[in-house]
C-alpha cells in the first residue's frame, strides 16, 4: 500500500466512524469538508476548510478522532488539522523544523494524557494505580516478583487502557533505552498470523514476531481477552511470557474479566496470568466521578459549575467514556452557541445523546456484543443448541434485546430464531432476577451493555 492509499483508507474508516458516533449536522459541518493530506508516523494531518474550522477541530474533536481510530485500530493518535494556507507556508518556510517535531512525536507511542498526573485515584481503583506506577518504577522481576504479572480487570470505559498508557508514559521519560511495547491481544494474534503468512516469502518473518515480543523489556497486552485459541497462538504467547518472565522482564496484562472467567483460554496460560497480582477496577462512586470531570476539565483548560458536574456524574454512573462523551457533549455545545453551560444545556446534550444512541442500536448489534463476550457464534445465539452456555448467552441477549430497544415481544421471538413470545418474558424475566441475585451475572449483562453503547 502505498502511503498515498494509506492516508485514504485511514480517512475513511475514520470518517465512517465519526458518522456514526456524531449526529448527522455535526458530521456535516466540521468532519465531512476534511481532506486527508498525510499519514507520518503516528500523526494525521487533515486539510481543514477554514482556520475556525481548524481550531474547533482541534479543540473539541481531538480527543474523538484518537478515541475513534484507537476503536478502529488505526496506528494514528495524534491528529492535526491546518488549512491549505497554512499547510503551504509550512511547507515553505518550516520543513525542517517541522519534520523535527514531527519525529519526536513518532518516538512516543503512547497517548500523551494518559498519564498518572491526569488518572483520578480512588477506592474504585487505588490498588490497580499504585501497582502500576510501582510496576513503571521499578520494571521486572528483580524486587517485585509478585507484580509480575500485573494483571488488572475490570469493566469498560473504567480506566485499564490509560492504566496501561500511564505506564508507558512514566517509562518513556525515565528509562527512554527501555523497550517498551503497549499492544492488544487482537494486534499480537494479527501480527503473528501474519508472520506465518509471510514465512513463504521471507523466512526470518516468525522468528522477527518471536523476537520483537521476547526480547522487549516491558511486554504490556492489553483486552487480553480476545486472544484467540486457535492456530498455535496460546502456545507461542506461553513461550514468549515464560522468555520474559525467565529474563527478568514485565509483563502488564488487562482484561474486562478475571483469568478463570476467561473461557476460551488454556489452562496453562491462565495460570502463568494467575502467578503475579491480579487487582480489579470498579465502578467509581459518585465523588470520584466527580473528581475525575473536574481532572479532566483542569486538563483541557475548561470550567464548569459544581451543579452541572453533579448533575453529569449523577446520570452516568458506570463508564467514564461515557461521562467524558457527555462532558465535550456540553462544553462544545456552549462553545459553539456562546452560551454558559447549565443544567438545561446539560439535560439537552444527554437527550440527544439517549437519543441517537437509540436510533443506532438494533438486535443484530447486541446479538454480535453478547456473541464476542461469550465466544459463541451469533448463529448459535439464535438457533436451536441448548448447552449450558449457549442458553445462558441467549437469554443474555434477549434480555438486552428488551431492555434497549422498544419492539414488540412478538418481534423479538423472531428475531431469535421464531421463538414464541413466551420463551422471551421467560428469558428476560430470568435474567432479571439474576442479575438481582447474582454479581457475575450482573456484571456481565452490565459489560455488555457498556461495550454496546461504546461500540
Ligand atoms: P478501559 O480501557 O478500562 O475500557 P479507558 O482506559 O479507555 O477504559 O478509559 C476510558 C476513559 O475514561 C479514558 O479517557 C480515561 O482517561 C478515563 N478514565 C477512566 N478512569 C479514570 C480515572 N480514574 N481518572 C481519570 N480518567 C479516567
Ligand atoms: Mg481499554
Amino acid at each position: 500500500m502505498t502511503d498515498k492509499e494509506k492516508t485514504e483508507l485511514y480517512s475513511n474508516k475514520i470518517k465512517l466512524e465519526l458518522s456514526i458516533k456524531l449526529s448527522s449536522a455535526e458530521y456535516m459541518l466540521w468532519i465531512n469538508p476534511l481532506v486527508p493530506h498525510t499519514v507520518s508516523g503516528s500523526r494525521m494531518t487533515f486539510i481543514a476548510p477554514s482556520e475556525n474550522a481548524a481550531n474547533t477541530l482541534k479543540n473539541h474533536y481531538g480527543e474523538t478522532f484518537e478515541s475513534v481510530a484507537r476503536a478502529a485500530d488505526i496506528p494514528v493518535d495524534e491528529f492535526s488539522f491546518i488549512t491549505k494556507e497554512q499547510l503551504d507556508k509550512l511547507e515553505l518556510s518550516e520543513l525542517g523544523e517541522s519534520e523535527e517535531k514531527k519525529e519526536e512525536a513518532r518516538k512516543n507511542p503512547f497517548v500523551a494524557k494518559y498519564t498518572f498526573d491526569n488518572f483520578v485515584i480512588a477506592d474504585n481503583n487505588r490498588f490497580a494505580s499504585v501497582a502500576a506506577q510501582t510496576v513503571a518504577q521499578n520494571p521486572g522481576s528483580n524486587d517485585n516478583l509478585t507484580l509480575n504479572p500485573l494483571y488488572i480487570y475490570g469493566g469498560v470505559g473504567l480506566g485499564k487502557t490509560h492504566l496501561l498508557h500511564a505506564i508507558g508514559n512514566y517509562l518513556f521519560e525515565n528509562n527512554p533505552n527501555m523497550d517498551v511495547i503497549y499492544t492488544t491481544a487482537e494486534k499480537i494474534s494479527n501480527d503473528y498470523f501474519a508472520s506465518l503468512n509471510q514465512y513463504t516469502t521471507d523466512k526470518d518473518s516468525y522468528r522477527n514476531f518471536r523476537k520483537k515480543y521476547a526480547q522487549c523489556d516491558v511486554l504490556m497486552v492489553d483486552d487480553i481477552q480476545f486472544m484467540q485459541k486457535k492456530g498455535g497462538l496460546q502456545e507461542v504467547f506461553f513461550h514468549i511470557f515464560n522468555d520474559l518472565y525467565i529474563n527478568g522482564k514485565q509483563i502488564v496484562l488487562s482484561s474486562d474479566r478475571p483469568p478463570k472467567e476467561i473461557n476460551d483460554i488454556e489452562d496453562r496460560l491462565r495460570s502463568r496470568f494467575e502467578s503475579g497480582i491480579m487487582t480489579d477496577i470498579s465502578a467509581p462512586s459518585l465523588d470520584t466521578r466527580v473528581n475525575i470531570i473536574k481532572k479532566k476539565l483542569s486538563v483541557s483548560n475548561h470550567t464548569l459549575d459544581e451543579d452541572v458536574i453533579y448533575f453529569l456524574a449523577e446520570k452516568i454512573n458506570t463508564n467514564i467514556r461515557e461521562l467524558e462523551g457527555a462532558l465535550l457533549k456540553v462544553i462544545m455545545f456552549c462553545n459553539l452557541t456562546h452560551r454558559k453551560p447549565t443544567i438545561e444545556i446539560a439535560k439537552e446534550a444527554l437527550k440527544e445523546k439517549e437519543k441517537e444512541f437509540t436510533e443506532q442500536i438494533d438486535s443484530d448489534k447486541i446479538i454480535n456484543y453478547v456473541s464476542e463476550y461469550y465466544r459463541i457464534p451469533a448463529t448459535e445465539i439464535i438457533g436451536k443448541k441448548k448447552t449450558k452456555d449457549v442458553v445462558e448467552a441467549r437469554m443474555v441477549a434477549i434480555y438486552l434485546v428488551c431492555d434497549m430497544i422498544n419492539l414488540p415481544l412478538v418481534s423479538i421471538g423472531q428475531i431469535f430464531g421464531g421463538r414464541d413470545h413466551t420463551t422471551v418474558i421467560y428469558s428476560r424475566d430470568k435474567i432479571a432476577s439474576q442479575i438481582a441475585a447474582n454479581k457475575a451475572v450482573a456484571k456481565a449483562v452490565e459489560d455488555i451493555r457498556s461495550s454496546i453503547k461504546c461500540g
